[in-house]
């Protein structure tokens, strides 16, 4: 008899979530002819006042029938995010800024010139002394399995660092070893954000903030800042963005692809309306130390905070993989036991590395010296070729706007590389910014130097300068 019920109540059930995704389906058709509608009025896709118009519709529909708010939320998140996706969904195949780069090594290795200002890597290497510690520890079998918070001895170094550096104290308990910044940015989403939930991205920004989102089931909330705006981004649009469903805000000071820092004032006001209205903030600072003026931090702010460091550029160790987080320690836990699952540890040898490196005071300091050297070279050039772009503070990338109206980017970087044998990273990957181009600051001066007279003849030549 039991069984009997059992069965025909799971049936009903099944049948109310595949009328769910029916109900999903028709709601797409519906979207796809408000995009239409959309394009032809020349509006935004992600409008905050009729979204919060259709969250609270939801919201109050829930009450009448006693559901939580919080999963109503959740729901109305992954509503949303489908219809952004419907929207945004363009024809045929998309060229991404990997084509750019395999088009780039193949037209080097058939034996042509090409200067590489698409890659986000500094050309920089490890200090020899970072190199010798990593073989020596290899040597003296520094490879076994450790603490998947990362060696203790690493961790005191990081809080001495800190603490010279930017006169904050953090206990050891406080910090996590990871391999590399683009893994401690995952463990950040991961442990924060759950399905549904709404993570603030301020645009431009690297493309990974918002793919990882995605990938932890969290819906990414873009805010666009403007060149004309010097890219800062104005409270009010982002206290806009902020919902019921909104976990985190993600900021990246010296930005790339900007290379715009904010000042004290500013973070401070940021921080502010985070902490008013309870959202975490995940600070990717692995630019500190490449920066004109003072970098500031979110180190020592009085709210929930996740800060991500590397070892990729202020050392140029980007291959060996090791970076840190440093957080409350109830997320550290989190983290740490992430890190345990899937790797067990970042390798003994390599955090050796990284303990040598924090002894190289002068490092740091060398390469930026390097970076503003080539700033300095590329904002000249650029002056030269008549590009808008705003003059960065610190980074290692310069966005210049090059007049693209119409002009697909990606296409335009793609021409630019075949003709003149330059390869540049388009906007459009940064969150849409078509008419405009990074260029990277990781290649010798000469290089940088060359590409953007090149980019001058190939905007001559094109009538777009
Ligand atoms: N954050 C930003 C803004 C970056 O541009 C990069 C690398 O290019 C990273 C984080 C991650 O660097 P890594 O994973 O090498 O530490």
């Amino acid at each position: 008899m039991v069984g009997d019920d059992l069965e025909r109540l799971r049936e009903e059930a099944r049948g109310l979530a595949v009328e769910m995704v029916r109900l999903l389906a028709s709601r797409r058709a519906v979207v796809s002819r408000i995009a239409e509608l959309k394009r032809l009025a020349g509006l935004d896709v992600i409008q905050p006042g009729i979204e919060s118009v259709l969250r609270t519709a939801m919201v109050e529909e829930a009450k009448l029938h006693g559901l939580p708010a919080e999963t109503v939320h959740r729901l109305a998140s992954v509503i949303l995010a489908d219809s952004a996706a419907a929207q945004e969904r363009r024809q045929g195949p998309q060229l991404t800024h990997m084509d750019i780069l395999r088009r780039a090594v193949e037209m080097q290795r058939s034996g042509r010139e090409v200067q590489r200002l698409e890659v986000g890597e500094p050309d920089l290497g490890a200090p020899q002394e970072v190199r010798r510690a990593v073989s020596e520890a290899v040597f003296n079998g520094f490879a076994r399995y450790v603490e998947s918070r990362g060696l203790p001895e690493l961790r005191a170094a990081i809080s001495e660092h800190v603490r010279e550096r930017f006169n904050v104290e953090v206990g050891p308990e406080k910090i996590l070893v990871t391999p590399g910044g683009r893994f401690a940015i995952f463990l950040a989403m991961k442990t924060l954000l759950s399905p549904g939930d709404e993570l603030l991205v301020i645009d431009p920004s690297w493309p990974m903030y918002k793919q990882c989102a995605d990938f932890v089931g969290a819906r990414p909330v873009p805010i666009k800042t403007r060149l004309e705006d010097g890219w800062t981004p104005k409270i009010d649009a982002v206290e806009e963005r902020i919902s019921p469903a909104t976990k985190a805000i993600i900021l990246n000071y010296p930005n790339n692809p900007t290379g715009k820092s904010l000042s004290k004032k500013y973070f401070k006001q940021l921080v502010e309306l985070a902490r008013d209205r309870n959202l975490t903030v995940i600070s990717d600072e692995v630019y500190a130390d490449y920066t004109k003026g003072e970098h500031v931090t979110v180190l020592g702010e009085d709210l929930r905070y996740v800060l991500i460091q590397s070892f990729s550029k202020s050392y140029g160790m980007t291959g060996y993989r090791v970076g840190y987080v440093v957080a409350d320690e109830s997320l550290i836990s989190k983290m740490a036991s992430i890190i345990g699952l899937v790797m067990t540890c970042v390798p003994e040898f390599i955090q050796h590395g990284a303990m040598k490196a924090l002894t190289l005071k002068e490092t740091p300091k060398q390469y930026a010296d390097i970076m503003m050297r080539r700033m300095d070279a590329a904002v000249r050039e650029l002056g030269k070729i008549g590009a808008k772009f705003y003059r960065p503070d610190g980074g290692m990338y310069v966005f210049p706007e090059i007049g693209l109206d119409g002009v697909d980017g990606m296409k335009f970087a793609l021409d630019l590389l075949e003709s003149k044998g330059v390869a540049v990273a388009p906007g459009s990957i940064f969150g849409g910014y078509d008419s405009f181009i990074r260029i990277s600051l990781g290649a010798p001066e000469e290089s940088i130097v060359k590409g953007i007279r090149l980019l001058g003849d190939y905007l001559r030549e094109k009538g777009l300068a």
